[in-house]
């Protein structure tokens, strides 16, 4: 038999461990009444409830978001989905914005109605027309859900300015998933609950599916709640990926923010682009707030051609660096085309409302790739169109 080596001799290594255990043990009758019961102190007891490696990325994320508290869920969908149907009643009046993620869009108008919530819709694209409408409200909202930047026009919102118009009562959420630490930092800023696709930036391995609810101590005890109750979890593995992430998250964010400025720039100077959205140039329409609020622009940058959607799928295809996929903040380069991807069952119309051309393109620089071999790419094809 070969010796056994007792496992707390590891209890030195420098990376926490994967702990995968649907449930943890109780000692004996006086623990259960002890740690169940009389919640003395805080111990395993089922993994839809608690996880260790889920409680090390969670603090992390407490000291890097400056978070009271904080969640990890499945996906950054299910905790969204989680975050709302926690903090809204039947009754209740929420605003959100029209440029929000799809998927977000389709929570505010088709689930979040059906169950009794009164939803309005608002656009953030003007930010004093925004902030107007926001005024105007029929009723006091008992929520009011931001996101920035929004995708694909990279749109800001004064976050400040809608903190201070709202009585106290009022929750403010934001999906932060385009703008973590160190370009902002939502908290500071009066929002109540950041949400995050951890599947993102936070992660940025491109390997894992992940979501974050962080914020306000009573808020997170009342999503807690329903996180144990629907199960929207995470498993420890994908805790462990989202720890490693957050280690070069800093080092990340600046090499895009770095590669992004440089690709804007370069798109910019380019006579075959007849747009670029990059909250780092000038020429944003959101500069002005972008200077106001974020550190850093990073890696994702949106350009229009003056084509067609043909034309442009042409140009696209061309590129021999990317890959055509969807996400962002992963090692890879993605580009994708916005109506063949986000917006492919929008019509002329529908897409005239919300600003989007047929010959937009949304480019998600990958970190392990240099930004003048991206660049070089993109000014070889478009030479070829
Ligand atoms: C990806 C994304 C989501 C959804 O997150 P998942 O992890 O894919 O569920 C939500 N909001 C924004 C802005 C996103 O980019």
């Amino acid at each position: 038999m070969p010796r056994r080596r007792p496992s707390d001799l590891y209890s030195n290594s420098v990376l926490g461990p994967v702990y995968n255990s649907a449930s943890y043990y109780f000692e004996d009758e006086a623990t259960v009444r002890a740690v169940l019961h009389r919640k003395e102190r805080a111990q395993g007891r089922y993994g839809r409830y608690n996880n260790p490696t889920w409680e090390a990325v969670e603090d992390r994320l407490d000291s890097m978001l400056g978070s009271n508290d904080s969640l990890i869920f499945a996906s950054g969908m299910a905790a969204h989905f989680t975050a709302f149907v926690a903090l809204l009643r039947s009754g209740d009046h929420v605003a959100f914005p029209s440029e929000s993620y799809r998927q977000v869009r389709n929570l505010f108008k088709r689930i979040l109605p059906d169950l009794g919530i009164v939803v309005h819709e608002l656009s953030i694209r003007e930010p004093e027309s925004f902030l107007s409408a926001l005024a105007n409200l029929p009723s006091q909202p008992r929520l009011v859900h931001l996101e920035m930047p929004s995708s694909p026009h990279m749109y800001l919102t004064d976050v400040a300015a809608v903190r201070a118009m709202l009585p106290a009562e009022t929750i403010v959420t934001m999906d932060s998933s385009f703008s973590p630490p160190p370009n902002f930092s939502a908290l500071e800023w009066g929002v109540d609950v950041a949400l995050f696709s951890g599947t993102k930036y936070l992660s940025g391995h491109g390997d894992v599916l992940i979501g974050v609810a962080a914020g306000r101590q009573d808020l997170i005890d009342q999503i807690r709640w329903y996180r144990d109750c629907t199960g929207a979890v995470a498993d420890g593995h994908a805790a462990f990926l989202l720890n490693r992430g957050l280690d070069t998250l800093h080092l990340r964010l600046s090499r895009l923010n770095e590669s992004g400025t440089f690709i804007a720039r370069g798109l910019e100077a380019s006579p075959a682009v007849s747009r670029v959205l990059y909250t780092g140039l000038e020429s944003h329409p959101h500069f002005p707030l972008g200077q106001k609020y974020l550190r850093g622009h990073g890696g994702v940058v949106t350009f229009e051609l003056d084509r067609s959607e043909d034309e442009t799928a042409r140009f696209v295809d061309s590129l021999q660096l990317p890959y055509m996929a969807s996400n962002f903040g992963a090692p890879q380069t993605l580009v994708e085309q916005s109506t063949l991807f986000t917006y492919f069952e929008y019509s002329d119309e529908e897409l005239k409302q919300i600003g989007v051309t047929r010959g937009m393109v949304r480019l998600a620089i990958g970190y392990t790739d240099a930004a003048e071999a991206i660049l070089a790419d993109l000014q070889a094809g478009f030479a070829r169109i």
